[in-house]
């Protein structure tokens, strides 16, 4: 070897020692990233098992772009896009840090959780960092708390009975109990979870069997679910109600010993319009009672904004006012493994290759009925003027389905109790041509003639339309519905809402769009809790109350722009 050739085997060796580490780095770099991929699932030890039930692969094939559907924003869109990196996925798919990533996902028990951000769009309304800080808060409290945890049972079994130390206890509990439909149930469950984080307290819901199959757990490590052993249910004689100790101790310093547990009534039947729960000093006096038990069927979520000790916090939470169910109904309702594959089939079989999906939401209250061919009339005047859908051309004999399968389409989800909607609607679209061609379908996924709120299987299929409803583009919906505000929320959507109509004659306009996508309090209070007996209106005191479009004494949180 000359000096020439051992010189270049040195530089040789030098290069090696260089080349190896970033050689080394780099592959490591890329298969990390090929482990870290955005569908775990697909690739974790419980792939079996999910299998037997696939989530539509999100691949870079045409497939994904048929989950979202077509229409401009498709987020499977984006990931056949190879900028999206992995963390935007991440973000999506954990509701840009509303959902805790503590959950076990591979046990495969709340499938929606994982799955649902590619059915639905990204929310243009990002959480605070400050609720999201309030949510993990709040988890460590219910995992502290929660039943049968070791503070639970030393509260809770004590025959019943509190002394004068527990109130100051760290555990406190807040129990939600059922009134109404399910819409009325999940506006009162997100309202009732904020008061529970505004005053440190412990969520516990009251679910009957018409209710345990629709959800999925929202906590990490500790159920919601009030054990049956609670002790409330077996001796209610310690039992008192908010207006009796409101009675006793309002105002003064009376010396008697408050409840342990304390029977909160807000249902627009027991005092509507009339209790002080949005006063200072009823939270005041609220807040040493180490049980609430809850029952409304109102979203009271104003009322917490009326509190002045509450609203700088909730401000601090909410600076999008409206986005208050938004956020906090994306965090506690997933859909249940059994609901979740009735929403995924639904979706796979009717709204994944539609340009455009519609929902169309109709709640005829049995008061002021009008004919079910006025509301389809009043239906399709709102669709066409607000150009949700095409005008029908009734000149032109309906086209075979053959010669239209490369029009756009749109698929109309029809949400009612009645099935003459969906049929006539239907038949009208199958019937006719429409005068931009594009193809009109309509499903209605179920017909169940009345109202069942005691039935499990009933409400699951509420719950499967109203998610179906909140995946929708756009929404119509009906006055004064609970039901329709849960999807509208969900959605992020601004309704059209359908006026009320009186016998042949379509309102004129026949719907109007809803300011805000929060839902509506329909009685909210009206005294003043500075001056004794004066009523007021509360829109007149704060700026971000409006009164609503379909109830016109209900009051909705808007957003109001700086
Ligand atoms: P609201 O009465 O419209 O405010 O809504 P709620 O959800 O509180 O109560 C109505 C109940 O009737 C629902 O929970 C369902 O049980 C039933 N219901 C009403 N409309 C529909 C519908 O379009 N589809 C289904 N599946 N059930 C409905």
């Amino acid at each position: 070897m000359n000096n020439k050739t051992r010189l270049s085997f040195t530089t040789f060796l030098s290069l090696c020692f260089i080349a190896f580490p970033i050689l080394l780095t780099f592959t490591l770099i890329h298969h990390n990233s090929f482990i870290f991929q955005p569908f775990p699932n697909i690739i974790d030890k419980h792939q079996h098992r999910i299998s037997q039930h696939p989530p539509p692969t999100p691949t870079t094939t045409t497939t994904s772009s048929h989950i979202i559907g077509t229409k401009n924003h498709s987020f499977a869109n984006q990931e056949n896009d190879s900028h999206v990196s992995s963390t935007t996925i991440a973000n999506h798919k954990f509701l840009d840090g509303l959902l805790p990533s503590t959950f076990d996902e591979g046990s495969g028990s709340c499938l929606s959780r994982y799955h649902s951000y590619l059915y639905r769009k990204p929310s243009p309304h990002k959480p605070t960092a400050y609720f999201i800080s309030k949510l993990r808060n709040y988890e460590h409290l219910h995992t502290l708390c929660g039943p049968h945890t070791h503070s639970y049972n030393k509260i809770m079994t004590k025959d019943a009975k509190f002394t004068k130390n527990d109130a100051s206890t760290k555990c406190k509990y807040l129990v939600w109990t059922a009134s109404n439909g399910l819409g009325n149930r999940m506006l009162t469950l997100a309202a009732v979870f904020l008061y529970a984080i505004l005053t440190d307290r412990v969520l516990l819901v009251k679910f009957g069997d018409d209710m345990l199959g629709l959800f999925c757990e929202p906590f990490p490590h500790s159920s919601w679910l009030l054990p049956r052993d609670f002790p409330y249910w077996k001796d209610r004689k310690h039992i008192q109600t908010y207006e009796n100790v409101l009675m006793k101790h309002g105002g003064n310093n009376s010396k008697e010993l408050l409840p342990s547990f304390l029977i909160l009534n807000l249902q627009h039947t027991h005092d509507g319009h009339n209790n002080f729960f949005h006063c200072d000093y009823s939270q005041e006096l609220l807040h040493k009672v180490p049980v609430l038990i809850l029952s409304s069927d109102q979203y009271f979520v104003p009322s917490l904004f009326m509190i002045p000790s509450f609203r700088q916090d909730l401000s601090k939470m909410f600076p999008e006012k409206d986005t208050v169910f938004h956020h906090i109904g994306r965090y506690l309702f997933h859909p249940s493994n059994e609901a979740w594959e009735l929403i995924t089939k639904f979706h796979e079989t009717h709204f994944a290759k539609a340009n455009e999906r519609i929902g169309v939401q109709i709640r005829v209250f049995n008061t002021h009925k009008a004919p079910h061919q006025t509301i389809i009339n009043e239906i399709i005047a709102c669709s066409v003027k607000h150009k949700l859908l095409p005008e029908l051309d009734l000149q032109k004999p309906a086209e075979a389905a053959s010669v239209l399968k490369n029009q756009t389409s749109k698929a109309v989800l029809v949400a009612s109790l009645f099935s003459e909607y969906g049929d006539k609607l239907r038949a009208l679209y199958l019937r006719n041509t429409t005068v931009t061609n594009e193809v009109v379908r309509v499903y209605q996924p179920s017909h169940e003639e009345r109202q069942k709120s005691s039935n499990g299987m009933h409400n699951i299929k509420a719950w499967t339309e109203i998610y179906l409803l909140s995946l929708c583009d756009s929404l119509i919906t009906s006055r004064k519905s609970t039901f329709g505000y849960v999807a509208q929320s969900l959605g992020g959507l601004k309704p059209l809402i359908l006026q009320r109509a009186f016998g042949e004659t379509i309102p004129n306009p026949p719907c109007q769009r809803a300011r805000s996508m929060e839902p509506c309090f329909h009685y909210p209070p009206k005294y003043d809790c500075s001056r004794s007996n004066t009523t007021v209106d509360f829109t007149s005191l704060f700026h971000d109350m409006m009164h609503c479009e379909d109830v016109s004494s209900g009051l909705r949180m808007v957003n109001i722009k700086h």
